[in-house]
């Protein structure tokens, strides 16, 4: 299926790794110009070099490096100097980490809600207009299966998510919708990347179990018995992004093997 936006500018966050990474190769297999963000430059280049070298690459898909923390107002504008407008842009950055609540203070929240809420809606906020005024465009913002299944150890994202996720529920359905902008939320199960094997390693060290059996633990919990992985993540969000993604808008989608038990 030719998902109809070759020749489009895409902004993917957290991209040198993982489930961004993921997104950034789909979305420049389809055509598309990205620019990719993460903090660490020397991992960043090494993607934006294999994307470029990638065989499935059409030739006129570019793509730009920009090693910034997306979280910080300069690192956001270190990525609007790169290119001021975009088609589609890709939320993401690094989850807030485990732990328990009692020991998070005002500062560990404030975190968490900087990187996991207020820094989507900062790029929704400079992106959409002039998405709109272009009549096209598509914000995928990665969240968690946690929005609505929710990790008691990962209260920072249940929490700072969630508020993205309200906020999204609304500002999709406004008159943003009718200008052919769509704004949809990615909401991951278990895929296998750094993050997760940190998670695991965690879990592992807390209760005192091997790796191996924590791991199979949670593999197994899975009705798919596997964990997911980037290029399957990645093709659900170049499609969302995609020309027959239109009329879907203000969506949670979870790709998580079954996990949810829910009926919705
Ligand atoms: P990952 O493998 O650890 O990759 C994270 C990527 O984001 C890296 O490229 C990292 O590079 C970049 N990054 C982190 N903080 C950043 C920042 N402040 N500014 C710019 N780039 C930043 O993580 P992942 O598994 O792909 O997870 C992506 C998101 O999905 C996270 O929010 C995570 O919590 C969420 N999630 C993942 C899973 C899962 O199973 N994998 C499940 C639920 C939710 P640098 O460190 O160099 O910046």
């Amino acid at each position: 299926m030719d998902l109809g936006i070759a020749g489009k500018w895409a902004l993917v966050g957290g991209a040198s790794k993982g489930l961004g990474r993921g997104c950034a190769q789909a979305l420049v297999r389809e055509g598309v110009n990205v620019v990719i963000v993460a903090r660490g430059a020397e991992a960043l280049e090494a993607t934006a070099a294999e994307l470029r070298a990638d065989p499935l690459r059409p030739a006129a898909a570019q793509v730009l490096a920009v090693a910034a923390d997306i979280t910080t107002v300069e690192g956001r504008a270190a990525v609007f100097a790169a290119r001021k407008d975009f088609d589609i842009v890709v939320t993401n950055a690094g989850g807030p980490p485990p732990g328990d609540f009692r020991d998070w203070d005002r500062e560990a929240w404030l975190k968490a809600v900087d990187a996991n809420m207020l820094t989507p809606i900062e790029l929704i906020k400079a992106t959409v207009d002039g998405m709109a005024a272009r009549g096209f465009g598509r914000i995928v913002n990665i969240t968690s299966s946690a929005v609505k299944s929710p990790i008691d150890t990962l209260g920072l994202s249940n929490g700072a998510r969630s508020g993205l996720t309200g906020f999204v529920a609304g500002v999709s359905r406004s008159a943003l919708a009718g200008k052919g902008v769509t704004i949809n939320n990615l909401l991951p199960g278990a895929f296998d990347t750094d993050r997760l094997q940190t998670n695991l390693k965690g879990a592992a060290a807390k209760s005192g179990q091997p790796l191996e059996s924590v791991v199979d633990g949670r593999r197994n919990a899975i009705p798919a018995k596997r964990f997911g992985n980037s290029e399957e993540f990645g093709a659900i969000c170049a499609f969302l992004c995609s020309v027959h993604a239109g009329y879907m808008t203000g969506q949670n989608i979870l790709p998580d093997g079954g996990a949810y038990p829910g009926t919705y």
